[in-house]
């Protein structure tokens, strides 16, 4: 993405304008600024929009009640409160300035200042430290906008000391870069590798928000090679991937660099729409594999059990970033099946569905697709002679399209019994023992032991 840096693609919107408009009536100054003006600079997307004035939270609060507009106090410690218009959330920050950062995370004060550049100075990087206004225009004191046109990350001020302040930054230099397809500029990225150590310092589930964003970008295939260090100290199970040689004929790259190109392809096999569970697990797929590593006496090197191991080490490493359930469930399971066989077969397609299912209740079909773009690009990221595996997958995804067609069995659902069935067959008493039975009746039906047949699976359940 590249900035035509001539002015904003499009104007402030409506109901921004109004708080704006309301806080300038009364004598304040105020500047649309950060996200929303980059984006717009870029033709991105519409970003929420933030305000910044030199009115006092107070006074915002007063102004924007006289015009009934609800004021919500959303973070007052910092001079921050949400205006709300048309149902849209407006966040209002007073002008102010950082005092020093002795934890790394906080600063130990905020001041309030009457000068809007001095609060542009505190921002992490150019392209983020400008303001605009419809009437005064765009006010850039960092060159933000020729950053944006020539595609550069740079920390305002001295890189060192703004990683020093906040190591956090670290990381949203990378997401940044990510998302908007950046280099990092030179001096910003040697500073960004000196102070990569203080994201210790930064609370586990702000690092995890900053790393699920990298990956959500869809670049983690870049970040991973050209930002190791950084990676390294946000997840340190990244650390033994870098350099480690797989010693296996079928791998042509370190498992660094296997997984920063599965992380590539995924994108290539989606058109750059991979889900973030694919993403995550493209990213995590081989995360055992330096501690599952043994060699047999040809020298050659082996993993077993690195898709099980790996789905314990991609659970942990997403709970302890905090991420939420919904999202480690998924990568867990496509981790722990990665190098599961799979044939273009009703019955293997069923099977899969069924574990999916057993593991993600009510995702099985998109998962399964998940699970075959993972596979493909596993295959085109190792030797060139095991690309052609990726196109025997085109194979097995056909099946599996005719099997969810056809209205396929996977779920306790789809089973032509119930529970009530099973009650009234064997008279066992309502509980789990039905479910068990139930479970039982579904596994047999998908590997095709026996028809989902009403009358067959009663019968089958009074012969037990
Ligand atoms: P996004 O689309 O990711 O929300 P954004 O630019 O709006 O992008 P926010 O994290 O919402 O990013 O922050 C809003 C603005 O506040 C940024 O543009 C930047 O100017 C400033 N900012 C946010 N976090 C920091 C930080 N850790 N250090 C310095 N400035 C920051
Ligand atoms: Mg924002």
């Amino acid at each position: 993405m590249r900035a035509t840096p001539r002015g904003v693609a499009y104007g402030v919107p409506d109901y921004a304008l109004c708080a704006l408009r309301a806080l300038e009536d009364a004598g304040f100054e105020a500047w649309v600024v950060g996200g929303w003006v980059r984006d717009a600079l870029l033709g991105a997307p519409c970003h929420d929009v933030d305000i910044t004035t030199s009115a006092h939270w107070r006074e915002v609060k007063r102004v924007l009640g006289e015009k009934s507009i609800p004021v919500h106090e959303t973070g007052t410690a910092h001079g921050t409160v949400t205006a709300v218009v048309d149902g849209k959330p407006i966040e209002i920050t007073t002008y102010r300035v950082e005092g020093s950062y002795t934890d790394r995370r906080h600063p130990d004060e905020v001041t309030f200042v009457d000068d809007v550049s001095l609060d542009l100075a505190r921002r992490d990087f150019t392209i983020n430290a400008m303001a605009y206004h419809p009437e005064r225009g765009l006010l850039d004191p960092f060159d933000g906008l020729a950053d944006l046109g020539s595609g550069l990350i740079r920390a305002v001020g001295t890189p060192e000391l703004r990683f020093n302040e906040d190591a956090l930054r670290v990381l949203r230099a990378v997401r940044f870069a990510c998302r908007l397809g950046f280099e990092v500029e030179a001096s910003t990225q040697e500073a960004l590798v000196r102070c990569a150590d203080g994201l210790e310092d930064i609370a586990l589930e702000r690092i995890g928000q900053e790393v699920d964003g990298i990956v959500r970008t869809g670049r983690m295939g870049w970040a991973l090679m050209a930002e190791t260090k950084v990676l390294v100290r946000a997840v340190p199970e990244v650390g033994p991937m870098v350099g480690f040689d797989q010693r296996s004929p079928y791998h042509a790259f370190d498992v660094l660099e296997h997984t920063s190109r599965v992380c590539r392809a995924v994108e290539e096999f989606t058109g750059g729409a991979a889900s973030p569970e694919l993403r995550w697990a493209a990213f995590l797929h081989d995360v055992a594999k330096p501690v599952t590593f043994t060699q047999d006496e040809t020298g050659r090197g082996h993993f077993f059990g690195h898709p099980k191991v790996g789905a314990r080490m991609s659970e942990m490493v997403m709970r302890r970033l905090a991420l939420p359930h919904d999202l480690v469930a998924p990568v867990r399971t496509l981790v722990r099946l990665h190098d599961h066989v799979v044939r273009p077969t009703p019955r293997s397609m069923r099977r899969t569905l069924l574990k999916f299912e057993g593991a993600c209740p009510g995702r099985a079909a998109s998962l399964a697709f998940a699970l075959l773009d993972l596979k493909r690009a596993d295959a085109v990221s190792k030797m060139p002679m095991c690309a052609d595996y990726a196109v025997e997958i085109d194979g097995v995804e056909r099946a599996l399209r005719r099997e969810l067609a056809s209205g396929c069995v996977y779920r306790m659902r789809d089973l032509a019994v119930s529970g009530s069935d099973v009650i009234e067959a064997t008279g066992i008493k309502p509980g789990p023992g039905v479910g068990l039975i139930l479970k039982g009746l579904l596994s047999a039906v998908v590997n095709g032991e026996l028809p989902n047949d009403r009358r067959t699976l009663i019968e089958s359940m009074r012969i037990q």
